[in-house]
């Protein structure tokens, strides 16, 4: 799909745009820019294409932004047979919400119409909080701003939050070559790599890293350099969606399991919140959800244990109604998952319609959607 990666028309009296499936979000981003449109949320990072992004359901945060497959009109799609079949949200029902977060398996993705917006840009202000505050004022934060998000440092009450709203204003930003770098990246990969022997201090490097990050700060910036932000370095990831009312009772089972366990989780667990939506295997299908993200760093490439971590987190969002995201680890089968989608058989039938012999299908496909 490298080749297929061209901004073919910006439909300014509409607000939509279309592009070739395997463009990048960072090169669309820019492309956009020159006509003077954005696209109105982004995930943490732009590597990634407009197709992969759409097929996995990725999501940004604000709970009045849906996740980017949200916002796609029509798709065009090359089914198993050789068809291009072109999906519009109004005339195709079912298909169209399965094919908009398909996880690539009803066909190839050529070209997708979205909405977009005129470029703008966000001022971000974030500062520490405690997370009881913090959790029990959580419909004032999410009110408070276009695209709030907040990090917890485990092992801590710390939490930095993170309030990003559309502004006129002009940009205004500096960079910290020692505290983003130096500290920020460089000291905190070796502290990471130091505790894969003396366990017992992780709580010291989040209690550390909760306080640096705590400092009040705000910038402004066009859109995208605001969504997108430096995820530092390799590192294990496993985040899943649970309905914003479980907000509070879901990160309390997880911090107590945490103080519980002996388990030391590397920080921060970052928590964003997304518009429910109808696209059949989306995790937000039917409801509005707070996405929780945990995280284990891997100091220099290294292998960290986090099989625990992993298993417990999964069980707690379980019992909060949880549904994982389809890009991270999840270690679900099709019949945990089942369950969790009204219209899972239904996204089935729709795929055995769509590629009976299965050419879009491969091992980890065949286990999450139980074809043989
Ligand atoms: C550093 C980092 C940060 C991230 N941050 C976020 C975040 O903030 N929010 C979030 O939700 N996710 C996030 N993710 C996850 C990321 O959004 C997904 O992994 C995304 O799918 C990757 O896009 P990709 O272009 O690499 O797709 P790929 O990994 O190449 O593909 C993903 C899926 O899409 C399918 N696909 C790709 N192209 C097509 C096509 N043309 N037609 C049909 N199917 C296709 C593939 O078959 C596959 O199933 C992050 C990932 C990384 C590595």
């Amino acid at each position: 799909m490298k080749h297929f990666k061209k901004l073919i028309n910006v439909d300014k009296e509409k607000r939509l745009f279309t592009a070739e499936g395997g463009i990048m979000i960072s090169e669309l981003n820019e492309l956009l820019r020159d006509r003077g449109y954005a696209l109105s949320v982004l995930g943490s990072i732009s590597e990634l294409t407009l197709a992969g992004v759409i097929c996995t359901g990725t999501h940004g945060t604000g709970i009045q932004f849906g996740n980017l497959a949200s916002s796609v009109t029509e798709i065009e799609l090359m089914t198993s047979d050789g068809e291009i079949r072109t999906l519009s949200k109004e005339a195709d029902g079912d298909v169209f919400r399965a094919a908009a977060v398909s996880l690539g398996c009803l066909g190839v993705i050529l070209k997708v119409t979205a909405k977009c917006e005129e470029a703008f840009n966000l001022k971000q202000n974030s500062y520490g909080a405690n997370i009881k505050d913090l959790l029990e004022n959580l419909d004032v934060h999410l009110k408070a701003s276009d695209h709030f998000r907040f990090m917890w440092y485990p092992h801590t009450d710390q939490c930095v939050t993170f309030h990003t709203r559309r502004t006129q204003e002009a940009v205004r930003r500096s960079h910290s070559w020692f505290w983003d770098y130096l500290i920020g990246f460089y000291l905190l990969e070796f502290l990471l790599w130091i505790s894969t022997w003396f366990k017992g201090f992780v709580p010291l490097i989040n209690r550390t890293y909760s306080r640096i990050n705590s400092k009040p700060s705000e910038f402004i910036d066009v859109s995208y350099k605001v969504f997108n932000f430096n995820c530092l370095f390799r590192q294990y990831v496993m985040e899943w969606a649970i309905p914003i009312e479980k907000t509070q009772l879901a990160l309390f089972e997880l911090k107590n399991w945490i103080g519980n366990s002996g388990f030391e989780a590397h920080s921060p667990v970052e928590v964003r919140f997304v518009r429910g939506d109808d696209m059949l295997l989306s995790p937000a299908n039917g409801r509005d959800v707070c996405y929780v993200n945990i995280i284990m760093y891997r100091p220099y490439n290294k292998l960290v244990a986090h099989a625990e971590y992993w298993e417990a987190f999964k069980q707690i969002m379980l019992r909060n109604d949880g549904r994982p995201h389809w890009a991270k680890d999840h270690l679900m089968t099709a019949k945990e998952l089942r369950p969790l989608y009204p219209k899972w058989d239904t996204f089935c039938r729709i795929r055995q319609k769509m590629d009976p012999k299965g050419m879009f299908m491969n091992e980890n496909l065949k286990n999450t959607l139980s074809y043989s």
